[in-house]
């Protein structure tokens, strides 16, 4: 009955479910737990019509023409540059950390001959993980590092993950590198913005086809079983040989055989607010103060219009998959040590020749929203429309 079975209606299952009914027109069944399609990315208006993101902001950024070309058949955008401030020694100021901050933070001349030397040493435009900047030869430019460092990465990093920023793979705290530049932006992509009508509305369009049926609030395991022993699988308690592709956790199906992965998992607190706007920017972290990490405020990055708002806090929390409330896995943890874990499900993976392993949870990786897409693409080009 089904060619082909999905495991998650996030993108990277709403993706290969659309190639797969529109490329191919066979027939996928998407096994979803969730009583909702679109994933993390899902999004939903609250009780006092304000348009939030259920599981946390969402501002849809890439370098990738075809990614976001390809998105662009299933909705029209709302064109947005994010902006995030830091709340710092009592002042707001721009995050990324660019030459405006340093501005702000620092008294005229030594910001001046600050900003002089990031120039010389890097380059106007230049992006400098934190970590490399704190590597500097140069004694001011490590001063100025380690004053970063402190202010803006140390703290947050520790809330965030529960690790400092040495303990995690260096691209985690480079993913928001000082940017000698007065670019207040969040993000320099060429193609910004939000699906017009929201995540979700552009997933249902993706998954709009006669070909794709959807089973929501569904645990896949109450449809599919895998077979540890022979690596096979059954559908309804028929066997099935189709392909299966799987967004879930890779532990997961594996029965956590080699361990559980880390994740780190996240408490969002919402907040309604009976007046038009709540701060000046989309984002507001607070790296040095209170438990959360920051607040986002949605109606910027969404553009609504409405007398009302409504801010989401978010309160890093450790994962603990029994524990209401902390069950869900937000974030792989980038270590080398659990990436040795992770290869150790996935070549075990490697060997089964129905599966395949896509997205955040499946590929255990710090994963953007456009990458899923641009990976979902090229698996679904090399691995299922070979034919
Ligand atoms: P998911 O969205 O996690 O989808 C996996 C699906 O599988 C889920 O719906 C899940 O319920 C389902 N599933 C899992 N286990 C089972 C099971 N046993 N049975 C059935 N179904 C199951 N990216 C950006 O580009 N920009 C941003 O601003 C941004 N902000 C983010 C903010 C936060 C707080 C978080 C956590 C992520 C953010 N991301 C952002 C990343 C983005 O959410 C991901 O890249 C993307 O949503 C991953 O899609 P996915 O389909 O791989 O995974
Ligand atoms: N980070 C930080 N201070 C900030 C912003 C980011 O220390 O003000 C670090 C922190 O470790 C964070 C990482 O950079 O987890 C990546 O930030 P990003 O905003 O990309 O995180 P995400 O939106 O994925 O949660």
């Amino acid at each position: 009955m089904y060619d082909y079975v999905v495991i998650g209606a996030g993108l990277s299952g709403a993706v290969m479910a659309e190639r797969i009914a529109n490329v191919q027109g066979k027939n996928v069944l998407i096994i979803e737990k969730r009583r909702h399609i679109g994933g993390n990315t899902y999004d939903r208006y609250d009780e006092n019509g304000v348009l939030i993101h259920q599981y946390g902001p969402h501002i849809f950024h890439t370098k990738l023409k075809q990614v976001w070309d390809y998105l662009s058949r299933f909705t029209e955008w709302r064109h947005y540059h994010h902006q995030v401030l830091g709340s710092i020694d009592g002042k707001l100021v721009p995050i990324p950390f660019n030459l405006n901050t340093l501005e702000q933070l620092l008294p005229a001349r030594l910001a001046g001959e600050l900003e002089e030397k990031l120039v010389i040493h890097f380059g106007y435009g230049s992006k400098v993980p934190i970590l490399k900047l704190r590597e500097a030869e140069d004694r001011d430019l490590r001063w100025l590092a380690d004053l970063v460092y402190e202010k803006v990465f140390l703290h947050y990093t520790t809330k965030q993950w529960g690790m400092t920023p040495e303990e995690l793979d260096p691209n985690v705290t480079g993913r928001v590198p000082v940017f000698v530049s007065r670019d207040d932006r969040y993000f320099s992509d060429p193609y910004q913005g939000l699906p017009k009508h929201g995540y979700t509305q552009m997933v249902e369009n993706m998954l709009d086809h006669p070909n794709i049926k959807l089973m929501l609030n569904t645990d896949y395991r109450e449809a599919l079983s895998f077979h540890l022993e022979n690596g096979s699988f059954s559908l309804f308690g028929q066997p099935f040989d189709g392909k299966v592709i799987y967004t879930g956790a890779i532990d997961e199906l594996f029965d956590y055989k080699h361990g559980r992965l880390p994740y780190r998992s996240l408490r969002f607190e919402f907040e309604g607010v009976r007046k038009p706007e709540y701060q000046k920017t989309g984002t507001v972290n607070y790296p040095n103060e209170y438990d959360y990490t920051r607040i986002t405020e949605f109606k910027h990055l969404t553009g609504q219009q409405h007398a009302d708002t409504t801010i989401v806090r978010e309160y890093p929390q450790p994962y603990e998959p029994e524990v209401p409330g902390r069950d869900i896995p937000y974030y792989p943890v980038p270590r080398p040590e659990n990436q040795e874990l992770f290869k150790k499900y996935w070549r075990e993976a490697q060997d089964i020749d129905q599966l395949v392993l896509i997205g955040r949870l499946a590929e255990y990786k710090y994963y953007d929203m456009d990458a899923c897409v641009a990976k979902a693409l090229k698996v679904f080009e090399q691995q299922i429309d070979i034919g």
